[in-house]
């Protein structure tokens, strides 16, 4: 089964216990987006005969992406990629950043039958 994850090293706040690679320089977000498209158009051929089953956006705090920011990567990596009709979608959330505008660009994503599952930490 493959997956496809991506990383979003971003918080709004260092917690001093976390071991994980972050930055909270927030003014960042839009050039990581920009180099993380850039990353999946130089794998895509090494990935065209893969169908991922799921996406995973960990980090950091992926719910710290704005809405046209997640739209641009999600639709990007659909653009470029091969998904399961049957996808598994999990976005790690802050509780205060959930909203259902907020979410809209997993639950408006183009397959219909996609299944979605959002993680909250
Ligand atoms: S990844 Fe989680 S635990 Fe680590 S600094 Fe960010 S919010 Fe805190």
């Amino acid at each position: 089964m493959a997956g496809f994850y991506l990383h979003i090293p971003f918080c709004r706040k260092a917690c001093h216990y976390c071991d994980f690679h972050f930055s909270t320089q927030l003014s960042k977000i839009d050039e990581m987006v920009a180099a993380m498209k850039q990353e999946i158009d130089s794998r895509a051929s090494d990935w065209s005969d893969t169908v991922f089953e799921t996406i995973y956006l960990g980090g950091g705090t992926p719910s710290l992406l704005g809405i046209d920011q997640l739209k641009d990567l999600i639709d990007h990596a659909y653009d470029k990629l091969a998904f399961s009709a049957d996808l598994e979608f999990t976005l790690e959330c802050n509780p205060e950043d959930i909203t259902a505008e907020r979410l809209s660009p997993v639950e408006g994503a183009r397959r219909e039958q996609t299944q979605h599952r959002h993680s909250v930490f």
